[in-house]
């Protein structure tokens, strides 16, 4: 596995509230401790592969709402917005966007990706987010930096960077493994919006 899933997985245990140590990409013994436990919590300490047989079930909102969905977006900022500023600088606008302009409590995202495919936290997983209308239960909701004036016919390399692309890729991954996720989807597919700027089934297929 590469430095920056190992990263994602450990940032998804930090948040599923085990102790992997330091988000550095590395496997050493407290990330290797923090899975066992995640597996054995979720019964499948028997089970090998990276994949887990019986798949994990992550729930929100006081253990109600199974997390069956991932919702991508974008923040809909120009490819040089914020240029020259850290990837935190730009989570703490969007985040002050939601809470001074929307009255919302956090930022409505679960996890933000930057243009250089850097990812930071949001909402916990385990909390209902605020990113889609009707669908915020049981839904993870991922905003991908940039797809100012995108449209929903567009490809994702119009608008976004191959650093996100992988990212992304990466994340539904990780996401697959601690969750029950059927369904990853777009915005545009729930409202009368271009978010994220492609259409999240071409490109999912797109891979390999
Ligand atoms: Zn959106």
């Amino acid at each position: 596995m590469t430095k920056a899933a190992i990263s994602l997985i450990q940032t998804g245990l930090r948040d599923l509230g085990y102790a992997p140590g330091p988000v550095d990409g590395l496997f050493g013994a407290q990330t290797n401790a923090a899975v066992r436990s995640w597996l054995s919590a979720n019964g499948t300490a028997a089970q090998t592969g990276l994949r887990p047989a019986t798949a994990a079930m992550l729930y929100q909102g006081a253990a109600r709402y199974p997390v069956e969905e991932v919702v991508v977006h974008c923040s809909a900022t120009r490819p040089n917005w914020m240029a020259g500023s850290e990837l935190a600088d730009q989570f703490a606008e969007i985040r002050r966007w939601h809470i001074q302009d929307r009255g919302w409590r956090d930022i409505g995202y679960h996890w933000v990706i930057g243009r250089d495919g850097k990812v930071m936290a949001g909402r916990p997983e385990t909390e209902i987010g605020a990113h889609v209308e009707g669908r915020n239960r049981g839904t993870i909701g991922i905003c991908l930096i940039g797809g100012h004036g995108s449209t929903e016919r567009d490809r994702f390399s119009q608008n976004f960077t191959p650093a996100q692309d992988l990212t992304l890729r990466q994340m539904l991954q990780a996401i697959g493994m601690r969750t029950q996720i059927r369904r990853i989807s777009g915005h545009n597919e729930y409202a009368a919006k271009a978010c994220p700027g492609f259409q999240v089934a071409a490109w999912l297929k797109e891979a390999a």
